[in-house]
């Protein structure tokens, strides 16, 4: 596992910061986000520091594949299954604050188009 202590999701990631944990599985932890932009809005992260969607290579298949599997699973377990959108903010210019990969899953109201 790479851990950076500096990173907030890697210390949420080894509960070493709280937070409000929805799934938890071996190589991914999903909680709410502290700042909701809908009803329902978690955060899917893995456990291991890798700071965006573009620093993922080939060798992260089987993550990827649980990472959107766990998406699925949220928008279940939330109640939101069908009608939910999944975000990934990649760099500060599309709005991304923390730099460790983090699937947003919002959901419980009407989603427009386009995002701002
Ligand atoms: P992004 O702007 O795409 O990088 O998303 C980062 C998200 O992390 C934002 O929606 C924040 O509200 C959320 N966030 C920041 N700190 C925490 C925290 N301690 N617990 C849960 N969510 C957080």
């Amino acid at each position: 596992m790479t851990y950076d202590p500096s990173c907030l999701f890697c210390r949420i990631a080894k509960g070493e910061a709280p937070a409000d944990v929805v799934l938890d599985r071996t190589d991914l932890l999903a909680f709410r986000d502290i700042n909701p932009q809908a009803p329902t809005h978690a955060l899917v992260i893995p456990r291991d520091h890798i700071p965006s969607l573009e620093a993922l290579s080939e060798g992260h298949a089987e993550l990827v594949s649980n990472l959107v599997q766990a998406v699925n699973e949220v928008a279940d377990q939330e109640g939101i299954a069908g009608g939910f959108r999944m975000v990934a903010n990649i760099g500060s210019a599309a709005g991304q604050s923390v730099d460790h990969l983090h699937l947003h899953v919002l959901g419980g109201r009407t989603m427009h188009w386009p995002p701002g």
